[in-house]
């Protein structure tokens, strides 16, 4: 996330500069430590180059007189000075100088990442903004203080992306995989060349999440059209009060369970708010993702032991992390991926990273001795991963038994999120107690369409007949076998879907806390 700021103190964006450049010196030296030890003097070698590059005098004249010249972030002043030598280095023969170039913008990229890491973390806005970015990760969002954002702007990812939902869940307003104004090329990215934050740092706007306008500099007449617009959705939502403490049923008395979609401890107040019955998605990767190192099993316990205790016995189907894709963890890297979608994530790095996984469900099973908590398992494709998981969890209770920690049984589930899942899931439906049918990425699997890629969104269609059969699949196989069937895809706040789901048969629907109680009311009005 490289967003252009005016600051007029030069020096102590130099300062932050020539700091951040030091600390990507001691993290490739320590890199350099302990490559030595792992596979010789040779191969170690390039991460001593890579220290050297660090002081290419070049770049570090550019990033000065782009701060002192323009005022600008040590971050925006860097980025442009990559930039500007990628562009000149692309035409040059010499094939030495053109892999140098990237060697050079490649160590000081790392200096970016250590001065937004620093930023993420101490950054608070004292006045309401609209954050502009190129893109920001859903770790990024989590790393930011909210208090004072009102909304996102990006270039890049798209609205059915794990940032979306998250800014979605936050009840924040984006605008996500916008052209920001014609300054992006044709591969959707911000020329940095280009001077576009002065264009509107400091300016009213008015963002629209609903029909994706940014206003910037409104006039009087679109301000009062906007007051309006805010004042009647207050109204709306106060009438919505009024589905406080009423049953989630239809007319006709089928009874629907009706949960929220947590992300972190703070949407448990929101859930409750919102009179959620429980919570039917409990993210847990963004406990991870909210750590600069892997939380402890200690660290786990408590936070799972706080939101069961919080929730006063309602249900809390937490989640086992679902890393990978577009959620890394800054902590572990991962290989670099030509389909990350379609790799390394989810159940498959808890069973190849077993210690990790065993780690999450003890400290899942020690809390559950505090309340009602069930787990589930995301991006499952097979009988023999949900076969290799209950004998991990069989495990895992023996070791606690053994060790005198009190735990109760809790119900096991999986993410119904695959069409493998989908098309298996009479044989799944068998080995465990419910299903949570995952549309947003059963809908990315089934349609071909890449949830992040915001070029081919208009194919994303969660209404698309393969996935309202596979939904109705779903929930008569799960019935057909003792199990109980229920959705957490962004998909189950549609109406028109809310109707479809109630008409198959669902049991559980889980969604974000802000929409509980406008589901309950299209479901008080289904026959
Ligand atoms: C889903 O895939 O529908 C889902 C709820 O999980 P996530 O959005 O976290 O991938
Ligand atoms: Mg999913």
């Amino acid at each position: 996330m490289v967003v252009r700021k005016r600051c007029s103190d030069t020096q102590k964006q130099i300062a932050r500069f020539n700091e951040a450049r030091k600390t990507a010196k001691e993290e490739y030296e320590r890199l350099f430590g302990r490559a030595l030890k792992e596979v010789g003097s040779n191969n170690a070698e390039i991460f001593r180059a890579d220290v050297v590059l660090l002081d290419d005098v070049d770049y570090i004249d550019s990033v000065k007189n782009i701060i002192n010249s323009q005022q600008v972030n040590a971050e925006y002043a860097i980025a442009v000075t990559i930039d500007n030598f990628t562009k000149m280095m692309a035409g040059l023969e010499d094939t030495y100088i053109r892999e140098r170039a990237k060697d050079v913008a490649e160590v000081f990229n790392k200096v970016i990442e250590i001065l937004c890491e620093g930023e993420a973390r101490n950054k608070a806005y004292d006045e309401p903004v609209i954050l502009f970015a190129n893109d920001l990760t859903p770790s990024e969002i989590v790393m930011l203080d909210k208090t004072n954002i009102i909304g996102f702007v990006m270039a890049e990812n798209s609205s059915n992306s794990h940032t979306a939902i998250l800014s979605r869940s936050l009840n924040i307003p984006s605008l996500i995989g916008v052209d920001l104004f014609g300054y992006v090329d044709q591969r959707g990215n911000i020329s940095l060349g280009d001077e576009i934050s002065p264009e509107f740092e400091g300016k009213m706007a008015i963002l629209d999440g609903y029909s994706g306008r940014l206003i910037v500099e409104p006039s009087e007449e679109e301000i009062a059209i906007y007051k309006k617009r805010m004042e009647k959705e207050a109204h709306n939502k106060a009438l919505l009060d009024v589905m406080k403490g009423k049953e989630t049923v239809t007319q006709s008395g089928k009874k629907i369970n009706l949960y929220a979609n947590i992300n972190d401890e703070q949407d448990v107040a929101t859930a409750l708010i919102n009179d959620a019955e429980g919570v039917g998605l409990y993210r847990s990767e963004y406990l991870y993702m909210g750590m600069d190192y892997e939380p402890s099993e200690g660290e786990q316990f408590a936070m799972y032991r706080r939101i069961v205790e919080n929730i006063g016995g309602k249900c809390l189907i937490i989640r086992t992390a679902d890393i990978g894709a577009d959620k890394q963890l800054p902590y572990m890297e991962f290989d670099a991926e030509d389909n990350p979608a379609l790799g390394y994530r989810g159940i498959r790095v808890s069973l190849d990273k077993k210690e990790m996984f065993t780690t999450q469900l003890r400290a899942i099973y020690r809390a559950s001795y505090y309340g009602n908590i069930a787990i589930m398992f995301p991006m499952i494709t097979s009988v023999e991963e949900v076969k290799a998981i209950k004998e991990i969890v069989e495990s895992v209770k023996a070791e606690l038994k053994e060790e005198g920690y009190p735990y109760r049984e809790c119900e096991l589930g999986i993410m119904i999120e695959t069409p493998a899942a989908v098309m298996i899931s009479d044989l799944l439906a068998a080995q465990v107690d419910f299903f949570s049918i995952g549309t947003n990425d059963l809908s990315q699997y089934t349609l071909a369409v890449d949830r992040t890629n915001n070029r081919v969104q208009k194919y994303y269609n969660p209404h698309h007949e393969a996935i309202l059969r596979q939904i109705k699949m779903t929930i008569d196989n799960a019935h057909a076998n003792n199990c109980r069937a229920g959705i957490c895809g962004e998909m189950a706040s549609d109406p028109e879907i809310v109707r479809k789901l109630v008409e198959f048969g669902i049991d559980d629907i889980s969604v974000t806390p802000a929409n509980v109680l406008f589901v309950r009311e299209i479901i008080r009005n289904l026959q």
